[in-house]
């Protein structure tokens, strides 16, 4: 397939203010694949291959400014001043494209296949003479392609495509293309046991459904780890779980995904990327520990004090995160506990579909607690009581509240998934609406006064996973340090966009849109009734959403999550729902 084919569909995606129209021109291009389709899947995706691969495009700006200087005989700050003035790299190759086509006959077709494979040798390029070969690499690229070849390989060899399509997107255009008369949640579900868009392409193509959705968890390709939803007393979580579950401790660590196949551990994040050398230690007391073919474990890993066995705040894992110089010294000052909590494969046999106690029950037969490997406290009860002591307990312990777990029959693990059979307490939403939320920004207001030159408020929205929408929820404008305020126009640049992007619903019009990617927390005192947001819209009250009343943000950016792993709109209206319970039962006579 011709890339300027992928680039004037690319086009149409980017200019394209409808949701569905996303889809239909991403079926459009999937159709007209042809073999390159899992080559294309990825490049929409803005990548080469799957996360969990660990290959980085993202060459710095300064590269890029160099390597078309080069092409285009100007200056570095020639071109960087072109580039303050678009806002993007990929604008201004496409110009210096435009401008050397006019004076060339050397530019022939590049092909999807040409284009993939150029920028996987651009990611694998390192060591001695490095950025000399990859702006080699870069260049001819961009001299053998169209102006629009060139501002789109630009975008993807920067990390900065941004189409506006969600993994969710792409899956929901795959089905249409070629599995027609699926479910797109089988499918999804299928996808979060093997986060490989490509894979799942081509197998749907291939007629092999059923085989994708039979497969389940597969031993060292990371599964999208499960989540919780949350509520905001016992009460309510032993109602929802149908009178009883099983309760252990909300330890605040990191979500940590172990594989094991033919004697070698590959070690998961949350976001499926693999972190296996950050921690030598866990590997090493893994194989000291266990002794089977095969397994996948879910669990959190927290630092502690060997000393007195004393739990750490999270901040100090997330230190070792990331960070390859120095293990030894970290290791010794910052040694690791795994808490396991689920296992969803063993010795060959997928156990995503067993139910909950029977899984913790195979967890607890395969090995022996030790220093480094536990299992989560847990208990099973149906009494109130018990619960409370049960979570003061893990409070006391250094944990941050409590994780439900649903028994019976259905608790199966699904994968990627927020939903009832996990329901979260934590600590500090058990009164009022305290509990802080993760936020898309969507858009921003101009500054006046002292704010002159940045903005004065953001908007957030939640993400709708139904539609799969970004739904405004509250404008933003407290909390902000100075320094952060006065950075956020470039911090945010990167993203604005001149139109309302396709996956964004609001009635407001903020100064500047931006393509949902960064995501904050923010803490609010109240979930209101609201006429101009789209959070949850209709869902309480006729013609109107819901909004978060006095958000501030906390000063935490959640560069750990996706946009998708954002709040949802679902999230924030069970959220009103129960502090309208629990206003109704604090207001009533005692
Ligand atoms: P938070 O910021 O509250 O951790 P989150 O969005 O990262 O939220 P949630 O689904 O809301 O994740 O909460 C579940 C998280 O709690 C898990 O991802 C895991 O990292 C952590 N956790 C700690 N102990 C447990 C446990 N016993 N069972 C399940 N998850 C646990």
């Amino acid at each position: 397939m011709l890339f300027s084919e992928v680039s004037r569909r690319f086009d149409e995606l980017s200019k394209t203010r409808k949701r569905l129209e996303l889809t239909r021109i991403l079926v459009d291009l999937l159709r007209e694949a042809g073999d390159d389709l899992k080559k294309l899947t990825y490049l929409i995706q803005g990548k080469l291959a799957p996360d969990y691969m660990g290959i980085e495009l993202g060459l710095a700006d300064k590269l890029i400014i160099s390597a078309l200087a080069g092409i285009s005989g100007k200056s570095d700050a020639d071109i960087q001043g072109m580039f303050l003035k678009a806002g993007d790299l990929g604008t201004v190759a496409r110009e210096i494209a435009m401008a050397k086509s006019q004076n060339s006959l050397m530019s022939r077709e590049l092909t999807v296949d040409d284009v993939h494979e150029a920028l996987m040798r651009l990611a694998m390029v390192k060591g001695e003479g490095s950025v000399r070969n990859k702006i080699r690499i870069f260049q001819d690229l961009i001299l053998n392609g169209n102006p629009e070849d060139a501002q789109y390989i630009t975008r993807i060899a920067t990390g900065k495509l941004r189409l506006g399509v969600s993994d969710a997107t792409i899956l929901d255009a795959l089905v249409q293309a070629f599995a027609e008369g699926s479910h797109s949640e089988e499918i999804q579900e299928a996808y979060n046991f093997h986060p490989d868009i490509g894979y799942v392409a081509q197998m749907l193509r291939d007629g092999q459904i059923g085989e994708l959705l039979e497969a389940g968890p597969t031993p060292m390709i990371p599964a999208k780890v499960m989540l919780a939803e949350r509520l905001p007393d016992i009460g309510h979580i032993l109602e929802k779980m149908g009178g009883s579950a099983a309760f252990e401790y909300k330890y605040d660590g990191m979500r940590t995904q172990i594989h094991f196949q033919s004697g070698k551990v590959r070690i998961f994040s949350r976001g499926t990327e693999e972190t296996t050398a950050n921690f030598p230690d866990i590997v090493k007391s893994f194989l000291e520990t266990f002794h089977m073919d095969s397994c996948i474990l879910d669990g959190e890993a927290v630092p502690y004090n060997p000393e007195t066995g004393e739990l750490y705040p999270f901040q100090m894992v997330s230190q070792r995160r990331g960070r390859k110089y120095d293990l030894d010294r970290m290791q010794e000052d910052v040694p690791l506990v795994v808490f396991l909590f689920d296992i969803i494969y063993l010795d060959g046999k997928p156990l995503h579909r067993t139910g909950y106690l029977e899984r913790r029950k195979v967890l607890e037969s395969i090995f022996k607690p030790s220093d480094s490997f536990k299992t989560a406290t847990q208990i099973i009860s149906s009494s109130i009581e018990e619960v409370e002591k049960f979570f003061e307990e893990s409070i006391n312990s250094g944990c941050e509240g409590i994780v439900a777990k649903n028994i019976s029959q259905e608790s199966i693990y699904r994968a990627g998934a927020r939903g009832w059979l996990w329901i979260k307490l934590k600590r500090d939403y058990q009164s009022s609406f305290e509990d802080t939320l993760d936020l898309v920004i969507v858009g921003a207001f101009g500054g006046h006064g002292r704010r002159k030159g940045t903005y004065g408020a953001l908007l957030m929205a939640a993400y709708n996973k139904e539609k799969d929408v970004f739904e405004s929820v509250c404008k933003l404008g407290s909390g902000f340090t100075d320094e952060v305020l006065f950075n956020l126009p470039k911090k945010l640049g990167d993203y604005s966009v001149d139109h309302k992007p396709a996956r964004v619903e609001t009635l407001m019009e903020p100064d500047v849109w931006f393509e949902p990617h960064e995501v904050i927390e923010i803490k609010g005192s109240e979930i209101t009734v609201s006429p101009v947001h789209s959070c949850a819209f209709g869902m309480v009250e006729e013609g109107a959403g819901l909004a978060i009343r006095f958000p501030r943000f906390t000063g935490r950016w959640r560069s750990d999550k996706t946009p998708e792993d954002a709040t949802t709109s679902q999230e924030i209206l069970e959220m009103y729902h129960s502090q309208k319970k629990s206003m109704k039962g604090s207001s009533e006579p005692s």
